[in-house]
């Protein structure tokens, strides 16, 4: 069986096969950089202090002890993290890797080791991982609601259409009120038409990344009845599977983060491996591990150029007017991510969402030097990367098992 037809996935933006192709080696590197390596496991963020932007006083948090996070204690943080926290960024301008003056005018997110650093937290990525927590219901539904209505764009094509008609039957008017300053604004003025490739790029990294979550809970579900964690084929295609498009949006992201490193690859080039740049320079073999583990990374991705995205975005000036309001509409996601209400998916969330937004600073903001990013940043890009490389192999898993279970019947 050749399973990427069948999934109805476009042949025209992403090249799928190579990204089948190309998952072993990925994924073999992946989990051991992002499971064992002092600076990839870890996560610097504000996790309970950032305002909503969508509601006050919101009491619906979930109670459920899976939605709980284990912070770090101070004597937990590794000496890679210390350092970050320790040291005020503005007296690092002269060092390679930790260049960082912040220019707000290229990203994409907000980055709370920028806006709110006093009241950031140190949590573990492999003590917390991504899974069902229970989270659910009218919360749930009013958020995804804001996301896809209020930033995601109407585009001139008969596929997000359909998708929004499916939503409508979904939600239910009025059950939270969005103070979010909305932009109907945006979206009447804008005709449908204009900068279409890229309302339809952000409009699928949006639907990737909520897939990638349904994945997640879906290939790490905790059923009650017998009281143990299992792969749910069920709710997988119920979220995921019985929708193409949402297959295809999951891959989209794989080859937008693909992409990002293969930027990063040719940077690395460039710099001619004589940069001083470093993750952690108070501890040389930390400090070796992780650079020789990201460069792979980079250097892996660089070899299979063929995942890239044949599109080219922002590349007329009409596109690259628009760019301003793309920038707005993404960055106004990354501040709801604080809207969520438990913090396990909270802390998941604005993790990816900085992952697909340093992305898009990489690829799409050409003055964006690997030196310029902050550790935040880099950890959210490779962790991200991690979990599409994850929704890529579960959907393979998942439609392996329909089969399996449609030929026994
Ligand atoms: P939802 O996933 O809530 O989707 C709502 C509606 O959106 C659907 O009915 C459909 O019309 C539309 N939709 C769904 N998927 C897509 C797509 N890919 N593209 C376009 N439209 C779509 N729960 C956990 O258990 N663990 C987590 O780690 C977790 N993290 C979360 C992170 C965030 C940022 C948010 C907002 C929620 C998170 N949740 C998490 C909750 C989870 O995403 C679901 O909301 C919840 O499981 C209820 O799912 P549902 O089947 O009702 O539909």
């Amino acid at each position: 069986y050749l399973l990427l037809p069948n999934m109805g996935i476009s042949q025209t933006e992403v090249d799928t096969d190579a990204i089948y192709g190309m998952q072993s080696r990925i994924r073999t590197l992946l989990p051991v950089m992002t499971e064992q390596s002092d600076y990839f496991s870890n996560y610097k963020l504000n996790l309970y202090r950032a305002e909503c932007p969508l509601w006050d006083n919101d009491n619906a948090m979930c109670s459920s002890q899976g939605c709980a996070v284990d912070t770090l204690e101070e004597n937990e943080v590794s000496d890679v993290w210390k350092r970050f926290s320790d040291v005020d960024p503005s007296s690092k301008k002269n060092e390679t890797k930790c260049n960082w003056e912040h220019n707000s005018q290229l990203d994409y997110c907000y980055l709370d080791e920028v806006s709110s650093e006093q009241d950031c937290v140190f949590v573990s990525l492999v003590n917390n991982p991504e899974r069902f927590t229970g989270y659910s219901g009218d919360h749930t539904a009013a958020i995804w609601r804001n996301i896809y209505e209020q930033n995601c764009f109407v585009v001139d094509d008969d596929e997000s259409l359909k998708e929004k008609s499916r939503r409508e039957s979904f939600y239910k008017p009025g059950m939270y009120p969005f103070q979010l300053s909305p932009k109907e604004d945006d979206i009447l003025t804008i005709s449908p038409s204009v900068a279409s490739q890229e309302k339809r790029m952000l409009n699928k990294i949006i639907s990737g990344f909520h897939a990638s979550i349904s994945s997640h809970i879906c290939e790490n579900y905790y059923d009650t009845n017998r009281n143990r964690w299992t792969r749910n084929l069920e709710c997988w295609l119920a979220k995921v599977g019985n929708y193409p498009e949402r297959i295809e949006n999951i891959f989209f992201n794989y080859a937008l983060l693909h992409q990002a490193f293969v930027r990063i690859a040719d940077q690395l080039v460039e710099m001619e491996n004589n940069s001083t740049s470093s993750f952690c320079p108070d501890n040389l073999a930390i400090d070796a591990r992780t650079k020789l583990a990201f460069d792979n990374l980079a250097f892996i991705a660089q070899q299979d150029r063929k995942v890239i995205m044949s599109s080219k975005f922002f590349a007329d000036e009409e596109s690259q007017k628009f760019k301003e309001t793309f920038r707005k509409h993404f960055h106004d996601v990354s501040r709801i991510m604080d809207c969520v209400g438990c913090d396990k998916c909270r802390l998941w969330g604005k993790l990816q969402i900085t992952g697909y937004g340093t992305a898009l600073k990489l690829l799409f903001e050409p003055e964006t030097q690997l030196n310029d990013l902050r550790p935040s940043e880099i950890v959210a890009l490779v962790n991200t990367f991690d979990r599409i490389a994850h929704s890529v192999q579960s959907s393979f898993w998942f439609q392996l098992r329909r089969r399996a279970d449609l030929s026994v019947k």
